[in-house]
């Protein structure tokens, strides 16, 4: 199971504070709800391009010893199963949906290397998404006049912040922001005893 690291900050500043196994032990399991803080357990290791960064993070893990699950930690500038950054889909879904940008303009907002499949693949999900996203956000900020929801979720999303918005949804509603991948929906739970995957 994913929960959210509570951290705030670049790359830089997240790859440091990983080196402290109790900094942000999470001090009961989320999973069975047994009230022992968990047991520090290694790292995985993900992809990530945002647009200050390319590489490889590493993404802390923790064991239930009641349960046998694991934990991760995964910080709040990524989402679930996706290699890009939060920021980096961010500036792509505003430059493309709000500013009606062309793909080709609105892709170069990211990293050149990136096929601008990815982005129309985004674009499929967050318009998935969006009329549940209204619906959500409207516990964080008021619903902001639009003409169809994806401009409204965005919107609204812009107001909040996306990260805020993220971790509202991640942590408080077990909701991604992109919509969870077929096979995990409709919480994101993979079924018991396997650990975090891969970003797709
Ligand atoms: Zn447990």
């Amino acid at each position: 199971m994913q929960i959210l690291h509570p951290f705030a900050g670049s790359v830089q500043q997240y790859t440091e504070q990983l080196a402290n196994p109790d900094c942000y032990r999470p001090g009961h399991c989320p999973q069975c709800q047994t009230k022992h803080p968990l047991t520090a357990h290694g790292f995985y290791t993900r992809t990530l391009i945002d647009t200050a960064f390319d590489g490889i993070i590493r993404v802390r893990r923790y064991l239930c010893q009641a349960c046998q699950r694991t934990v991760s930690l995964l910080p709040e500038f990524v989402l679930p199963y996706l290699r890009s950054g939060l920021a980096m889909i961010a500036l792509f879904l505003i430059a493309r949906r709000l500013h009606e940008k062309t793909l080709h303009c609105a892709s170069s907002t990211a990293p050149s290397s990136m096929p601008y499949q990815r982005g129309q693949f985004w674009i499929r999900r967050f318009c998935a998404q969006a009329e549940g996203l209204c619906a959500a956000l409207a516990a964080l900020t008021q619903p902001i006049a639009a003409p169809d929801f994806v401009h409204r979720a965005l919107a609204m999303l812009e107001s909040t912040g996306w990260i805020a918005a993220h971790r509202f949804l991640f942590a408080g509603l077990r909701c991604h922001l992109l919509g969870w991948p077929r096979g995990l929906a409709p919480d994101g739970r993979r079924a018991a005893f396997s650990s975090a995957g891969a970003p797709a």
